[in-house]
């Protein structure tokens, strides 16, 4: 018997095969694009043919440094800012048969640690930037190579014949260590093949071609800027252009030149590029709505887009955000149209070749019923395993689909998620609430900037509905007022029974709110 991996990757083999030739690998089928421009990073424009010559020098230095022919599936971990030499390491590692294990810039040594602990590299490539804190992280106990000198290297090899292994699609590839809202992060692991279904699926449901050009401002260690802007990018033979971090001047004034045909990001960075375009001088607001509005599809994903920010961004741009459904272990499952009607608060229908099903509290399957349900995912998308962690990898599956922990409803069709059930799911005297409906009414109202609803332990309830409020700054929020107004558009049992006010919300590098963070702002009450 098949496990449901085995699967994914012979259906993959099956789509994407002819009679003669394997699957390809992304960094194989960059060679047809050769003259065309990949990368623009740091002023600098760099083609598909040098960054195949500048990633195959680095395959045959980590070859060499570990003196093999192959990598053999070895774990190379890298913690380097979005850029050339990022990207050019990666293929790196994937091109000298390694698994890449893309580390977050933006995380503390003490997290660091136990990615690096249990992801077990061969070594890590640092960028000087980060070097210190790679050193307490690893405790002088891993190999740890210069990012620079691996890229600029002047090393004696011939890049124009390359004795690199040749890489069989069905190799693991990457490993992306997921959020974690509970437990420690795990590593989830995606063959080549894997990744090129994910990337393909997203390629003809967008309509990615050739003359793309997008801007990449989410952060490389996550699938969302490595999945969907920067492979599918590269898949395509469009070009990527990488900002080295996310500022919201910087990119309205990028989105203002018109030249861009895709923008991708989470809600918190459209709800940023919102405030700034609202304090900023008519002259540059008039100047960025109307760059923005010529691009030919803009995505919001990873997070819940509050309808209030979908609206406030049509009438900024015009545009009218596609919202898509996905995660580290599936790849995206779930979009709105590029053509046809995108409706607020709704992630569309499953993507090409993706399989999504509702299931019940026994796994039975809800077809067309309309109650409330766990998302299944399955199809060549899903990833392989969680590293090391057969236990955790045969839990996370159901007769062969990927349990997603993610509650929603359908209509006519379209989905709509409710959250996940160990967060957003609150159980209050019997009936089961959704955190996320709740939200979206109490951002409705005209003193709250934003907020994150909670279920915490009550004895009478079960969980008491609970919620952490940012408040506009231009006035007061008086409570019994704020109840009232919420009992006009929530049932009794849904309005919050305790309150926080807080200046910010606890958030991932992803800006994800951490719910976990915001429960404890109740359970620790000194924190009011
Ligand atoms: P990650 O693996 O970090 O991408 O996180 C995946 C989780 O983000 C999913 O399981 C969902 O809970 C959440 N998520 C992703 N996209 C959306 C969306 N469009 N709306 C609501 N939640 C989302």
């Amino acid at each position: 018997m098949q496990s449901p991996a085995q699967l994914a990757v012979f259906v993959m083999t099956h789509l994407q095969t002819n009679s003669n030739d394997k699957p390809e690998t992304l960094c194989a089928r960059a060679a047809q694009h050769s003259q065309r421009i990949a990368l623009i990073a740091e002023n600098k424009s760099t083609s598909y043919a040098e960054l195949i010559k500048l990633s195959s020098i680095v395959a045959q230095q980590l070859l060499s440094i570990l003196n093999t022919e192959d990598l053999g599936e070895s774990r190379v971990a890298y913690l380097v800012p979005p850029g050339l030499d990022h990207v050019v390491i990666q293929w790196g590692i994937w091109k000298a048969g390694g698994v890449a294990v893309p580390l977050a810039v933006s995380h503390p040594p003490a997290e660091l640690s136990h990615t690096l602990e249990d992801s077990d590299p061969s070594f890590v490539i640092v960028n000087s930037l980060y070097e210190e804190k790679i050193q307490e992280a690893t405790d002088g106990d891993l190999l740890v190579i210069d990012s620079s000198e691996l890229v600029d290297g002047n090393f004696n090899l011939d890049p124009n014949n390359p004795e690199l292994p040749s890489i069989n699609p069905e190799r693991r590839a990457m490993m992306i260590y997921t959020s974690g809202t509970t437990g420690k992060p795990k590593g989830a692991v995606v063959t080549h093949a894997i990744l090129v279904a994910q990337i393909t699926s997203l390629a003809e449901a967008w309509g990615w071609e050739k003359n793309d050009q997008i801007i990449l401002v989410l952060p490389l260690h996550h699938i969302h800027g490595i999945v969907n802007v920067l492979c599918c990018a590269l898949w395509t033979g469009a070009s990527c252009q990488i900002l080295p971090n996310f500022d919201p001047v910087d990119t309205w004034n990028r989105l203002s030149k018109g030249d861009l045909t895709l923008f991708m990001a989470v809600p918190t960075i459209y709800m940023l590029l919102i405030k700034t375009w609202e304090s900023a001088k008519p002259r540059n607001r008039s100047r960025w709505s109307q760059g923005a509005s010529t691009l030919r599809l803009m995505v919001s994903g990873s997070a819940a887009l509050p309808k209030t920010a979908l609206e406030r961004w049509k009438t900024i741009t015009g545009q009218v955000l596609l919202e898509r459904y996905g995660m580290t272990e599936i790849g995206m499952a779930l979009s709105n149209p590029l053509h046809g009607e995108r409706r607020p608060g709704y992630v569309g229908t499953p993507l090409p070749r993706v399989r999504v099903r509702r299931v019940d509290e026994n796994g039975e399957e809800l077809g067309h019923s309309t109650q409330e349900g766990e998302l299944e995912v399955a199809g060549p998308n899903v990833f392989l395993e969680y590293w090391r962690n057969p236990k955790m990898t045969e839990d996370s599956f159901r007769n062969g689909w990927f349990r997603t922990g993610d509650m929603a409803t359908v209509d006519k069709g379209d989905y709509r998620l409710l959250g996940r059930t160990s967060v957003d799911i609150i159980k209050t005297g019997g009936f089961k609430v959704s955190a996320l409906e709740i939200e979206e009414v109490l951002r409705q109202h005209q003193l709250v900037s934003d907020c994150a609803v909670v279920g915490i332990p009550d004895e009478d309830w079960g969980e008491l509905v609970a919620v952490a409020i940012v408040k506009e700054s231009s006035g007061e929020i008086e409570l019994n007022n704020m109840i009232t107004w919420a009992k006009k558009y929530l049932a009794s049992y849904k309005t919050p029974r305790e309150f926080r006010f807080v200046t910010k919300l606890p958030r991932n590098a992803m800006g994800k709110i951490q719910k976990e963070q915001v429960k404890l702002l109740f359970l620790d009450s000194s924190e009011t």
